[in-house]
């Protein structure tokens, strides 16, 4: 184990762990960084977002997470702040504990060992993929192409006049219809339960039944359309039906990536998200949470920017004024 201790350490290199440690190196903290491994990034929201609509000057990225961020570090690494900045390349964490003098120790995935005084957590989400005849992969190329999405905030505006199917079974998934008929008045809207039991109540099925949204059973057997050019033309079902649509919507809900915080036990909501207070402080003093994986958020790449730095102001606020109380001895003369 190195005897060094890092004042915070950052863990997930999405949105939210970028800008907490460009926040960081920028408050003049010297910050140990874990974007994750080859694997953690792979099943991580940041590696699968392309072209973003829904914020300004990012539309000239292809990758409208990775870009930006590669640059970011790159700037660090470069700037009079480089040396603030520890990068573990390509290093995800497996284990945390923290001990009686509340010190962090960080195990990575090749099994070293790191301590620092705080942690910014940003593992971030990953939203369910429907299984089709087993596996993702048929919907995987329209999902890469964007004629299925998966976030409301980001994508909803794409099935403007466009047939759309919803895949999903909850009365969320429904309300996902509902709102994006009523923002938008696609040609075409239907909800397909994928063989599940619906769960959407009577009320919400009034307003599908209002607004003329379907819902069908059976199951999805194949996607059709052209998945090169990830072109949508709709679906056919395993009772025979097919079904017309130039867009998917997922809504399946989301795999919360707060395992780590489990093993501190940190307080985490129903779903398994990380609760904390407007600083992203938790209920363990020192782990604070930022991004996707916090409860009670948008989950978006600005709430991700905004949350991360609160918590990198206000670790950098706890660390001023400790150096300011020891100056203030020394000034003294205690
Ligand atoms: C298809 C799609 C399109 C989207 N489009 C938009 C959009 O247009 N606009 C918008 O604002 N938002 C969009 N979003 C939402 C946006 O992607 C998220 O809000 C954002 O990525 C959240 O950032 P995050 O840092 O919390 O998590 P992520 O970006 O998911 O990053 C998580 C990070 O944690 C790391 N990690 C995980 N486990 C470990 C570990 N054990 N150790 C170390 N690191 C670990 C991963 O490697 C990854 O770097 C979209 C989401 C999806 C799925």
């Amino acid at each position: 184990m190195s005897s060094t201790i890092y004042p915070v350490a950052v863990i997930g290199g999405g949105s939210a762990g970028v800008m907490a440690v460009l926040r960081c190196v920028l408050n003049n903290d010297e910050c140990l960084f874990f974007p994750g491994s080859a694997k953690d990034r792979k099943r991580s929201r940041a590696m699968w977002v392309r072209k973003i609509e829904n914020m300004p000057a990012h539309l000239s990225y292809e990758r409208g997470i990775e870009q930006p961020n590669n640059e970011t570090l790159d700037w660090i690494a470069q700037s009079s702040f480089a040396r603030n900045l520890h990068l573990m390349k390509s290093t995800g964490v497996e284990s945390l504990t923290r001990d009686a003098a509340g010190i962090f120790h960080l195990t990575d995935h090749k099994g070293a060992v790191h301590q620092a005084r705080h942690i910014i957590f940003c593992t971030g989400v990953m939203d369910v993929q429907p299984l089709i005849s087993g596996t993702i992969a048929p919907i995987l190329p329209y999902a890469n192409l964007q004629t299925v999405d998966y976030c409301l905030r980001c994508d909803g505006h794409h099935v403007k006049e466009k047939a759309t199917a919803i895949i999903g079974h909850t009365k969320g998934a429904a309300w996902v219809a509902i709102m994006l008929y009523e923002r938008y008045r696609p040609s075409a809207m239907y909800i397909l339960l994928h063989g599940q039991a619906s769960q959407i109540d009577a009320e919400t099925q009034e307003l599908l039944d209002m607004y003329g949204i379907k819902t069908h059973e059976a199951e999805i057997s194949k996607v059709l359309g052209d998945p090169k050019k990830g072109m949508l033309t709709g679906f056919k079902l395993a009772d025979g039906t097919g079904l017309h649509a130039e867009m998917g919507f997922v809504s399946l809900g989301m795999l919360v990536y707060s395992d780590l915080a489990k093993q501190l036990d940190v307080k985490l909501d129903e779903r398994g998200f990380v609760i904390a207070d407007a600083q992203g402080l938790t209920s363990v003093p020192g782990f604070y949470v930022a991004g996707d994986v916090m409860a009670g958020t948008k989950k978006q790449i600005y709430t991700a920017w905004d949350t991360a730095v609160n918590a990198a102001d206000a670790i950098n606020m706890k660390l001023r004024s400790a150096r300011r109380a020891e100056d203030l001895k020394k000034f003294r003369g205690n």
